[in-house]
């Protein structure tokens, strides 16, 4: 501490650094928050469409999910009005994820949160075809092990970061730490309630080491849930996919509400922002999502890495 009379949480954690050393990481973040508001760097004719910069949460101004319709889908009217539209941003994706790669230099970390139904799995499958497997990996996560639950909370989360020139994709994610944990009581809110902060100290921290995170919260209607869980019930392909667990879970909608728009609200920053997507459409969720991803890698602008010097005159020998 440089300063024996400060007594706030921001002015310990601030510490020692000195006016060089804070400068320089305000100088990386402010080039971070450009990458992830794309849209101001690479669309030339806004708003682009789809407008996904409407459902990014601004921070400071906070969401009220009530008021996000899960039912939009602005002029689309129909999946096959989007289908060739949707291969255009996944073959952006594609090219741009092979550069990521070749730069070897930078990577991205997409979480996906929804309700039970809510369409992550969907949203992966549909959103990611075509891109290299080897470029891009998923991770999903189940309630703690015990080793798990032995660590820090962000413990088994930080070790599935994406390394350079990867993208990675958290199937569920360390937000549950702050939704199921506190919907379902496994700690005491004293315990949860920090975690948004250490939360959001942990995503400045890889942005600045190179990893562009981007959140999304995938929202449906109890509605839509409830169509989506009688359609496993009824159609045998799709039943092992129902779990009693999800009729309980979905008991508790309103405080699961109550969880995602504190969560988002209190976690949502310039470098790490929550986009709010109305997911009763999959074919509109997909094709937000998709472009929100394809414009935030274009602004970052990977780079094949230079070639060797002098390869015109290279002959391969028989
Ligand atoms: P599913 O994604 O349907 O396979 O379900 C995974 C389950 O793991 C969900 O019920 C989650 O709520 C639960 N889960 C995921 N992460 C955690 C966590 N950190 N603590 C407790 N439960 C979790
Ligand atoms: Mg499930």
């Amino acid at each position: 501490m440089t300063d024996g009379t400060s007594t706030t949480g921001s002015r310990r954690t601030a510490g020692a650094a000195s006016g060089r050393t804070r400068a320089a990481a305000a100088a990386a973040t402010e080039d971070r928050a450009r990458t992830v508001r794309p849209e101001q760097v690479v669309v030339d004719e806004p708003p682009p469409e789809p407008d996904y910069p409407r459902y990014r949460v601004e921070p400071g101004t906070g969401v009220r999910l009530a008021e996000v319709d899960p039912d939009e889908s602005e002029h689309y009217q129909k999946k096959k009005q989007v289908v060739p539209e949707l291969e255009k941003q996944r073959k952006r994706i594609a090219d741009l994820q092979a550069r990521l790669y070749g730069e070897n230099r930078r990577s991205m970390l997409l979480v996906l949160q929804a309700m039970d139904t809510g369409g992550k799995d969907g949203t992966i499958k549909h959103v990611f075809q075509g891109v290299n497997p080897q470029g891009c990996q998923v991770w999903s996560f189940k309630a703690p092990s015990a080793e798990e639950s032995g660590h820090d909370f962000l413990w088994r989360y930080h070790q599935r970061v994406p390394p350079r020139g990867m993208i990675h994709i958290f199937n569920r994610s360390h937000y549950e730490d702050v939704l199921v944990v506190r919907v379902k009581g496994l700690v005491p809110e004293e315990v949860w309630r920090p975690r948004y902060e250490v939360i959001n100290q942990f995503e400045h921290a890889l942005a600045l080491s190179g990893v562009t995170v981007l959140k999304f919260y995938l929202h449906i209607s109890k509605e839509e849930q409830k169509r989506r869980l009688e359609s496993r019930l009824a159609d045998p392909d799709k039943r092992w996919k129902f779990s009693a667990n999800d009729l309980r879970e979905r008991r508790s909608w309103d405080d699961y509400m109550a969880a995602f728009e504190e969560a988002i609200t209190n976690t949502s920053t310039d470098v790490a922002p929550w986009y709010v997507v109305p997911a009763d459409n999959k074919w509109y969720r997909n094709l937000v999502i998709a472009r929100t991803i394809a414009d935030t890698l274009e602004a970052m602008d990977p780079q094949f890495p230079a070639p060797e010097a002098g390869l015109d005159q290279v002959v391969v020998e028989d």
